[in-house]
């Protein structure tokens, strides 16, 4: 079955390549969110080939190529597959809640190499028309890994999310002056523990207050450090990074 072609949602897009999985939002009328994807595929042909094959089950609004071209796959209307099992301040649901764009690159599994200065460019300008036309925070511009920790880390520390930072399009690396304190990590309990799953839920991970330093909020600080603290994810809380989330507390509307 051919997809039915559509008319591009930005001005950016190059070409509309129109992929059939996508469905209706649920629960709201329009995303208020972009979550930012690499493709973890060998070549960005294979890549949207996947993304249009019917019995892939996956999709993405926009698709940028290595050389900053744009495609479009699924109108911003309609829900995208892209999240899959996926949670984000108070939200299960965040296909219905966002706009996916995936960014060609090959992942860790392909040796993370850098994303070439024309892509990133063109992701951030992309983020800046839709965030303008859907009045989208930039605390609402995330990472898969953000969104889904423990299953997907796209899309990976080599993103350089100061670019967009700089463009005041997502949130930026606090890079908070350093202070004395405890280095936390797996196996740790108590208030020190407590307090930090408690300030990376405020911020909108899926952290639960247990004042045990376990498996999940390792996972979950490593999310952290992908975003925030991309020269060391280890899933240790080190002063650093305890002194990051601190300063990221996201007020929550
Ligand atoms: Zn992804």
């Amino acid at each position: 079955m051919i997809e039915a072609v559509f008319a591009a949602d930005s001005p950016l897009v190059d070409f509309v390549r129109a992929s059939p999985n996508h469905g209706e939002r649920r629960g709201r009328a329009a995303p208020d969110a972009i979550v930012l994807h690499y493709t973890g595929m060998p070549t960005a042909e294979g890549a949207l080939d996947r993304l249009c094959a019917a019995d892939a089950q996956v999709s993405c609004h926009y698709f940028v190529f290595e050389d900053g071209r744009i495609a479009q796959l699924v109108p911003e209307a309609r829900r995208a597959w892209h999240a899959g099992l996926s949670f984000w301040a108070g939200e299960n649901d965040m296909n219905s809640a966002s706009i996916g764009i995936e960014i060609v690159n090959p992942g860790h599994d392909g040796g993370a190499p850098p994303f070439p200065r024309a892509q990133v460019e063109a992701v951030a300008r992309l983020c800046a028309d839709i965030m303008e036309r859907r009045a989208i925070a930039p605390e609402r511009v995330l990472a898969h890994s953000d969104i889904s920790p423990g299953r997907k880390v796209d899309p990976g520390e080599a993103f350089p999310w100061e670019v967009l930072a700089a463009a005041g399009l997502c949130l930026a690396d606090p890079a908070p002056a350093a202070r004395d304190g405890m280095t936390l990590a797996r196996g740790a309990t108590g208030a020190p523990v407590r307090a930090l799953q408690e300030a990376l839920a405020r911020f909108g991970y899926r952290c639960e207050a247990t004042g045990v330093y376990d498996a999940a909020t390792e996972t979950v600080v490593a999310a952290f450090q992908r975003r925030f603290r991309r020269a060391r994810v280890d899933g240790v809380a080190d002063v650093r990074t305890r002194a990051a989330v601190e300063s990221l507390r996201a007020p929550v509307a």
